[in-house]
């Protein structure tokens, strides 16, 4: 058996770790999965701020150009002044610009809004800057140039829209825009709240802004695709070995074609999927105590109901084990009685048949005489019997009627006296009675309770040779009790109890030619007068039979 149980408990543990093994190896298998996919749907994210940000550049430097250009249609036929008076609206109104100057036929700066940052009397074909002047001119179309140092610093992207009247060329609008007022606008504001940084560079891979200098080294692989116009994800190691992960879209606005990139370190996709883990661990947590407290709590509630189950199932197997050792009994007894009855009935029987063959051939009056005599009394005698057993079965089926009354018991103690009395003498026993003055009535039946002291002084007289019976009565508790003593022969201790059975009769063979029935009814009779009766007595010394009745 307790090998056995280590056996199972070894099993057990081998599948526990086998289990654990496979969550294991399921665990880091989509934890890989799961890395891929978070990192994938990061970069489709850094992609759309990228894409976001380049249409909103694009778009922007679009209707700069697009503002020049109808300024310039207008104000064709105007004069210098005409043109350059709506500069200044231009400038507030529209924003985003850094200057808008007017450069004369000659190629010379002569007006610009504001006034401080135009070079008024800059003289491009004096400074060997005429190109995009030239070719505005020429072509009659704007001119974009790729974002090019200020003399105050920064880079700045130069717009040159000319200005015709008919064929007549009057001159050429430079719109300038600062690269550092559209990263202003769009891009720092993509580095607020995120660790990641943002650069733009133009379609040679100038670098037009690079929020914290992030494109050294890894990153220009990056930038040759960026220089193709196309959009993506891509990852690159740090100087300083770091991981980062880069989404890139291409700004076309015009004949430009820059880009901007959005980067972040892939230690931010680590978090990511940490603080997924985490939530999921919570949830995972809270589930596993729910499932185990759960399970645990049925487990309890059925092994305690199962042990409930049990020990009613014992109870009622030892129940059932009385009831059928009960029923055996009732089984022996009633086999008992019968044999019994049939023995009791038979010996009267018996002595009349042989005292009627005698009585048939006899001649002689004495003999005759004794043969009747005889008759009569098996008769009464089973007379008698027939009326024990009849009370005995009326008191056991619960059928005997008592007639309840007040019942005086000195009376009642009289009157049996009155008919023993003759025994009782013919014996020579002196019969005594000691009834105190007063005495409650009770309540019960008369005649039954005659009967019952009539068959304890019956036995009393029956069972003594010499010496006294004596009766006694008194009240106790509330009740009357009755004790009828004598000297007589006396009973064992162990038998004491049982002379109430049916039939029971002490010695074997019994001493006198009772049928052990009459104690048996005096218990049925008092018990079913709710009172009490029993024997007190010594071998050898006397008996007394007492028993108790309820005041009325
Ligand atoms: P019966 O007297 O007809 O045998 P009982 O039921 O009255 O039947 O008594 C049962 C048995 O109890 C008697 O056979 C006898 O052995 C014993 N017994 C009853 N009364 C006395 C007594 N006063 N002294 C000794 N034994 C008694």
């Amino acid at each position: 058996m307790k090998r056995d149980k280590r056996d199972s408990r070894v099993v057990i543990l081998g599948v526990c770790i086998v289990l654990i093994g496979v969550v294991f190896f399921l665990g880091f298998k989509s934890h890989e999965e799961v890395k891929r996919v978070v990192q994938e749907q990061y970069g489709e994210q850094q992609l759309m701020l990228a894409r976001q940000a380049a249409s909103a550049i694009a778009e922007f430097a679009d209707e700069r150009v697009t503002v020049i250009e109808i300024l310039a249609r207008e104000r064709s036929g105007d004069t210098v002044e005409n043109v350059t008076r709506s500069f200044k609206t231009i400038y507030t109104a529209t924003g985003g610009f850094y200057s808008i100057e007017y450069i004369n036929t000659s190629g010379v700066v002569v007006y610009g809004y504001p006034e401080e940052r135009a070079p008024i009397g800059y003289n491009l074909y004096a400074e060997n800057r005429s190109g995009m002047f030239d070719a505005a001119r020429d072509t009659r179309e704007t001119q974009i140039c790729r974002p090019v140092p200020l003399f105050e610093g920064g880079l700045g992207t130069f717009i040159w829209v000319p200005l015709y009247k008919e064929d007549e060329f009057q001159g050429v609008i430079l719109a300038i825009i600062k690269i550092s007022t559209i990263s202003d606008l769009f891009l720092v504001p993509l580095t607020e709240n995120r660790t990641g940084e943002v650069y733009m560079i133009d379609g040679r891979g100038q670098l037009l802004y690079d929020g914290e200098a992030v494109v050294t080294g890894g990153v220009r692989g990056i930038v040759e695709e960026q220089k193709n116009g196309t959009e993506g994800t891509a990852t690159y190691i740090d100087h300083t070995d770091k991981e980062h992960i880069v989404a890139y879209a291409p700004v076309r606005w015009r004949n430009q074609e820059w880009s901007v990139g959005i980067t972040a370190p892939v230690s931010e996709v680590d978090l990511l999927i940490r603080s997924v883990y985490a939530r999921q661990m919570i949830f995972m947590g809270a589930v596993i105590a729910i499932i185990t407290g759960g399970s645990a709590g049925l487990i309890l509630m059925f092994s305690r109901w199962n042990r409930t189950l049990e020990a009613e199932v014992k109870e009622k197997t030892r129940d059932l084990i009385r009831a059928n050792e009960q029923l055996k009994e009732l089984d022996k007894l009633k086999s008992d009685f019968v044999s019994m009855v049939s023995h009791e009935l038979k010996t009267p029987l018996a002595a009349m048949k042989t005292a009627a063959q005698v009585l048939s051939v006899a001649d002689a009056e004495d003999t005759k005489r004794e043969m009747v005599s005889i008759i009569l009394r098996n008769i009464e005698r089973q007379t008698k019997l027939v009326t024990d057993l009849l009370d005995l079965s009326r008191i056991e089926s619960g059928g005997m009627a008592l007639k309840m009354e007040r019942v005086s018991p000195g009376a009642v103690v009289a009157d049996a006296v009155e008919s023993v009395r003759h025994e009782a003498e013919e014996k020579g026993l002196t019969l005594k009675i000691e009834l105190p003055e007063s005495l409650p009535p009770v309540r019960g039946d008369r005649e039954k309770l005659r009967q019952v002291v009539i068959n304890l002084l019956d036995n009393a007289i029956k069972f003594t040779s010499r010496g006294v019976v004596c009766i006694k009565a008194r009240e106790v508790n509330g009740d009357v009790e009755v004790r009828v003593s004598d000297t007589g022969m006396g009973i064992p201790e162990e038998e004491q109890n049982r002379v109430f059975d049916r039939f029971y009769q002490v010695g074997n063979p019994p001493q006198t030619g009772g049928t052990g029935l009459g104690l048996a009814i005096c218990k049925g009779i008092i018990e079913a007068h709710g009172g009490r009766i029993w024997v007190e007595s010594e071998p050898g010394r006397g008996s007394t039979f007492v028993f108790t009745v309820k005041k009325a």
